[in-house]
């Protein structure tokens, strides 16, 4: 290492000091959007299990040396980055893992395997669905937390590829959350179900995003190849019903050409309404290459963004994802767009008249819904209660003597 002095300058960002992303060919530092370190640990020495403490702080200076043009090598997109900054020596520490409240200093996606094939996912146009080659994440974590040397507080983003289906993904869930590493947020498609993600929102541990991007069956089918939307909406009720205060459960619409039409609209504004998340986000499709965002997708946008608000009744945010990827103008343009639309629409529309019967369903169905718990929970306690009855009675030697007491118990004598 190069001898430095206290107050020398130097080039450094706080995730080449603490960060981790568990990536699916190895450990970086960071992932910012576009933006990504180089790998410092590889998928294999991950997998061999050799990694140590001093290794990762070993490597973590040297892709320091690397951006201050003391050791050649590879930066990734470091040297371009906006969060590369000067500091005085003195004041850099590579000791630690994590610290970081905001996104992409501690993310988990270390697999690209997926249950679903979404047409404008990356993996999908590439065909690279792969299961993790390594999967001892919580072993790198404890090398730190052994050394009293682990930050909580993270904002921490688990991903893929499609996080449920990874082996241990429970071991990694519980971890996370037993050892105070920060909020996860979840990014699951929510097609299988997990009883350790409703235990994890039911005591409020974890935020979930599931992008949905369908408002019917076959347009769920057309775009993910998988005939899942049935089932991924009874999963996110059951998750709902978990009765969560978890302050995101969002729930997401990627606007493609496929589902740009009332069918989808309608409907996905429906299971909305029922579900409640608290969160509905609103994202064009990504616009890579010298594709333009169709100003279709605006108006489409501007319509669901009005119709949720309104019969939403302050139970869902509206969240324009794009507002999050502004350095792109062409997401810059879609955010002021949408907003200038919706301005629009709600200036001139008469939703009273036109979608009388979108309040009158989503009335009902919210009665029905409180109605239907009410009943099912005392139909639930009467089940138990004659199974009691029923074990009880069997003590009863005699079988006449055993009738009576049934009968007895559950009534049945209406003489
Ligand atoms: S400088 Fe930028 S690319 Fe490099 S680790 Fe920091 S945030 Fe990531
Ligand atoms: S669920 Fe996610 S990882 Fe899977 S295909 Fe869709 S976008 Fe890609």
């Amino acid at each position: 290492m190069h001898n430095f002095q206290p107050t020398d300058k130097v080039k450094i960002c706080k995730y080449i000091e603490s960060g981790v992303r568990f990536f699916y060919n190895g450990i970086t530092c960071c992932c910012v959007n576009t933006f990504q370190s180089p790998i410092i640990i590889t998928a294999e020495e991950m997998k061999n299990g050799n990694v140590t403490y001093e290794l990762v702080v070993q490597r973590r200076k040297e892709l320091f040396e690397k951006v201050n043009g003391l050791r050649d090598g590879d930066t990734g997109s470091c040297l371009h980055c906006n969060l590369l900054m000067e500091r005085e020596y003195k004041d850099i520490n590579f000791e630690y893992l994590g610290g970081h409240g905001y996104v992409s200093g501690f993310n988990i996606q270390h697999l690209t395997l997926c249950n679903l094939r979404c047409s404008y996912c990356y993996f999908t146009k590439v065909n690279n669905f792969k299961p993790a080659i390594y999967n001892n994440i919580t072993e790198f974590i404890n090398l730190f937390k052994e050394k009293g040397k682990l930050i909580g507080g993270n904002w921490i983003e688990f991903n893929g590829g499609e996080p449920t289906l990874l082996e241990n993904f429970d071991e990694i869930l519980d971890y996370l959350i037993k050892n105070n590493c920060g909020t996860v947020c979840l990014f699951t498609n929510s097609l299988k179900y997990s009883q350790s993600v409703f235990n994890a929102l039911k005591e409020n541990k974890i935020c979930l995003i599931t992008s949905i991007d369908a408002g019917t069956p076959s347009t769920y089918k057309k775009m993910k190849k998988v005939d899942g939307y049935i089932k991924v909406l009874d999963n996110l009720i059951r998750y709902k019903s978990s009765g969560t205060k978890t302050s995101l459960f969002a729930l997401k619409y990627i606007i493609c050409e496929e589902n740009m039409n009332d069918d989808d609209l309608y409907g996905f504004v429906f299971a909305m309404l029922l579900i409640r998340p608290s969160h509905v986000y609103i994202c064009p499709d990504f616009p890579y290459g010298d594709r333009e965002i169709p100003y279709e997708s605006v108006e489409f946008g501007a319509k669901m963004w009005l119709l949720l608000e309104k019969y939403g009744k302050g139970s869902t945010i509206v969240y324009i994802q794009s507002d999050d990827m502004k350095g792109d103008p062409k997401f810059a343009k879609f955010s002021n767009d949408i907003r200038l639309k919706y301005k629009e629409l709600k200036d001139k529309m008469d939703y009273d008249e036109e979608l009388y019967n979108i309040v009158k369903i989503n009335e009902s169905l919210s009665n029905n819904a409180e109605l239907y718990n009410v009943i099912n929970s005392y139909e639930n306690k009467l089940n138990n209660i004659q199974n009691n009855i029923n074990k009880l009675a069997w003590w009863i030697p005699i079988r006449k003597w055993r009738d009576n007491f049934r009968n007895k118990m559950l009534n049945r004598n209406k003489e």
